[in-house]
């Protein structure tokens, strides 16, 4: 698939619950509250569309959430999704905390890799950030996803003004004994926390310095993917790699290629824009194959160009939990 600008769309991203066993500050207000089962995906509707997506040139899947881990029968649903047509690299974004129970069975069904999001290596800050979560579950899940083969691990660590920005520095040396790929995120404004946001955010550039300050200079690493946004370095030895994924600060539009299914079944076109396609509807309606092909192919060719941050068009329809990030 093509969109109107000639972007190529194959790396679809699926939300697979919008509930989560955490409460990160970036991500979600803290009185959340859930979409009930009835209004979500059930599993052969997710699949039915992976059919489809991946029959229109989807190839790569990534799930998340919400918490992608704390939906039931995940270990199936992974071997279903992994069986489709067409589908070469499934991945998975998770806080890491169910992994020592789940890594193992994951892999074995077929997971290709984790992005574990870890935000410091302080107990008491990852607390705070989380709003109770327990950081040594964290660090058994990454240990338990790397001796399962879910590799390479990626580690992603969204950088919030007074919470980690000086945390930064931890993370980064993790990269010189793990062969792990470290990525600072600019923290984004997004739903309900999106004030909050504005004021927190920490340029990867001042990142970048507080990193090569206490560590020394970064090295680019060769042989960029343009589709990755985190553009790889590496510190003098280190056997893992540095990314910094700029969204607000320097956007990597040109090189987007995906679009998004969120957990109540509405296609997402741009992280940042809050144009939706409700496929749900259709899907329960009966629709054939066909119609919502067709449906996806037209929504995908409107898919947006940029997002409005820099003029103050904030996102605000979703909390980034019921996108996925
Ligand atoms: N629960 C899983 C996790 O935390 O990895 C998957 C869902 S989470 C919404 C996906 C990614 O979005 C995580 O890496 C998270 O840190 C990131 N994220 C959440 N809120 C964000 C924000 N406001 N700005 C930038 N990244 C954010
Ligand atoms: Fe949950 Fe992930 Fe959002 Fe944190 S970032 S609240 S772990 S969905």
């Amino acid at each position: 698939m093509f969109d109107k600008y000639g972007r190529h769309i194959h790396y679809l991203r699926i939300s697979l619950t919008d509930a989560c066993n955490l409460r990160c500050v970036y991500c979600m207000p803290e009185d959340v509250t859930f979409k009930p089962r009835s209004e979500l995906l059930e599993d052969e509707e997710i699949l039915r569309l992976v059919r489809i997506f991946a029959h229109l040139g989807v190839d790569k899947i990534r799930l998340t959430g919400g918490e992608p881990t704390i939906r039931p029968r995940l270990v199936e649903l992974v071997r279903q999704i992994k069986r489709v047509s067409g589908i070469r690299e499934l991945a998975m974004t998770t806080n890491g905390i169910l992994l020592p129970e789940l890594a193992h069975p994951l892999k074995m069904a077929g997971l290709d890799r984790v992005n574990i999001s870890l935000d410091t290596l302080d107990p008491h800050k990852f607390h705070a950030i989380t709003r109770w979560g327990h950081l040594e579950d964290v660090w058994a899940g990454i240990n338990a996803a790397e001796a399962a083969g879910l590799e390479p691990i990626k580690i992603n660590s969204v950088v919030t003004r007074g919470f980690n920005e000086e945390d930064v520095v931890d993370l980064a040396r993790l990269t010189l004994d793990h062969p792990w790929d470290v990525r600072f995120i600019e923290l984004m404004p997004v739903g309900g926390i999106a004030e909050f946001a504005q004021s927190a955010v920490v340029p990867s550039r001042e990142t970048r310095e507080r990193i090569e300050k206490a560590l020394g200079p970064l090295q680019e690493v060769a042989g960029h993917d343009p589709r990755d946004p985190a553009r790889p370095y590496r510190l003098p030895g280190a056997q893992g790699r540095i990314g910094f994924i700029d969204s607000i600060s320097n956007p990597f539009c040109a090189g987007c290629t995906r679009i998004r299914l969120t957990a109540d079944g509405k296609l997402r076109l741009c992280l940042l824009h809050d144009t939706e396609v409700d496929l749900l509807t259709p899907l329960r309606e009966g629709a054939d194959d066909e119609t919502l092909a067709r449906i996806i192919r037209e929504a995908v060719w409107e898919k947006p160009w940029g997002h409005g941050l820099a003029r103050n068009v904030i996102p605000r329809s979703r909390h980034m939990s019921q996108i996925g990030g």
